[in-house]
């Protein structure tokens, strides 16, 4: 296979110093959909994700090239509009490093970062739109790249994952919660990540689970209802909130709720689900870390297994594909747990399986998948692995 350096030659030329830089994808095992609702979440950053070849330029111009990205080379300048939508992501992450999103008066960008342009060569190891979070992959690694420069290896991470979240929030017009881009930029080698999403606030753990090895599975699906749904529950999840202040006016998040107050709120059927769910998994977020203290495999599994059931009842987020892998999974040799991991309606899941069981455990969901959906799954037998970085080739 030919270098990211010939790679980005044949599309830029030849000449000057290249940086290649790479952001991985993460995996959240229990805790989705609980960012936006301040809970906690647990990740860890995947050995796969998005290579930025990367040459600088000081005329202020940024050139986009993606293997993912169609044939051309997007070209872009401050404030241009942006027409090629995978652009979007970078473009804008170049736009708010610039202090784009914060306009003084008369319109100017202030309190920017002094980045210049590039050209961006990008090549990616990850699944493109499966919930492994290739989009803040996108980001993070544009982000790191631009200020490379300028802060080397000081640059603060929580702020360009803060950054890279509003880029996608109001100039790509997703509406994520902070999980991806965290994981995303503070990943780290051997440690999982856990995240209280209502104060940022985060630790590691010791990934730790001696003879057990993460399986990341891909339905194969796209997914059609994905951003529609996933707005619908926001909104669903904020009615429960207003609902519950009424008798609980300093509750500042559906996560800090419990059962007696959803008992006591007054909820339609459908919104008291989505908080129930938010509920429970907040609660078993809290149990998996103890049980990751205690390196209690069994349990970890267990509350894998509840948090799919309880996506798949009450938050309403999985589907068919989603809900086959994962009961196939959770049935299979050397598995302790397994659920859908991201937004869901398609995308990807996440077992926890006995090492030993690996191959026999890949085989049999395979095969038990194609059965009842007729489609193939892909399958990534992945370890946490570190963030944001600077490489060499
Ligand atoms: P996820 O983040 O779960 O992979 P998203 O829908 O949030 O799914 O993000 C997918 C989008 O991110 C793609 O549609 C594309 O616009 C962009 N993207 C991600 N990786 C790349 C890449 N390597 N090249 C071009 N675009 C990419
Ligand atoms: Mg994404």
């Amino acid at each position: 296979m030919d270098s990211l350096r010939e790679k980005f030659s044949r599309v830029y030329g030849a000449g000057g110093e290249t940086e290649i830089f790479f952001a991985p994808g993460r995996v959240c095992f229990l805790g989705d959909h609980l960012d936006y609702n301040g809970g906690t979440v647990l990740t860890f950053a995947l050995p796969m994700g998005v290579y930025a070849t990367v040459r600088y330029r000081n005329d202020g111009v940024l050139r986009l090239f993606s293997e993912r990205g169609g044939n051309n080379v997007v070209e872009h300048r401050l404030g241009q509009n942006v027409e090629t939508a995978w652009a979007r992501y970078p473009a804008g992450v170049y736009e708010y490093l610039l202090g784009q999103d914060r306009p003084c008066e008369g319109g100017m960008a202030c309190a920017g970062y002094n980045v210049s342009g590039a050209d961006v060569y990008y090549h990616s190891t990850l699944p493109i739109g499966a919930g492994l979070s290739s989009s803040a992959a996108l980001e993070i690694v544009t982000a790191f790249a631009l200020l490379y420069p300028i802060y080397g290896e000081q640059i603060d991470k929580s702020e360009i994952a803060r950054l890279c979240k509003r880029v996608e929030n109001r100039f790509v017009g997703v509406n994520c919660g902070i999980m991806d881009q965290f994981s995303v930029a503070l990943g780290r080698e051997g440690h999982l990540l856990i995240l209280d999403c209502s104060d940022e606030s985060y630790t590691f753990s010791e990934a730790g689970l001696e003879g057990w090895v993460w399986v990341a599975m891909n339905t194969n699906v796209p997914r059609a209802l994905r951003e529609s749904k996933y707005n619908e529950r926001r909104a669903e999840c904020e009615t429960a909130l207003n609902a519950l202040r009424e008798k609980n006016p300093s509750l500042r998040a559906p996560a800090h709720a419990d059962k007696a107050m959803l008992d006591a709120a007054e909820l339609s059927p459908n919104v008291r689900k989505r908080a129930e769910y938010v509920v429970e998994e907040q609660a078993r977020v809290v149990e998996c870390i103890a049980a990751l203290k205690r390196g209690d495999v069994q349990t970890i599994g267990r509350l894998m297994n509840e948090s799919h059931a309880g996506l798949q009842t009450l938050y309403e987020v999985t589907g068919r594909h989603l809900d086959a892998l994962c009961s196939a999974a959770q049935k299979a040799p050397g598995a302790v747990g397994a659920r859908m991991t991201g937004a869901g309606f398609g995308g990807c899941a996440i077992a926890l399986v006995a090492a030993e069981a690996q191959t026999e455990f890949i085989r049999s969901v395979g095969e038990s998948y194609l059965q009842a959906t007729g489609m193939n799954a892909d399958f990534y037998v992945v370890r946490p692995s570190a963030g944001v970085r600077r490489v060499d080739e």
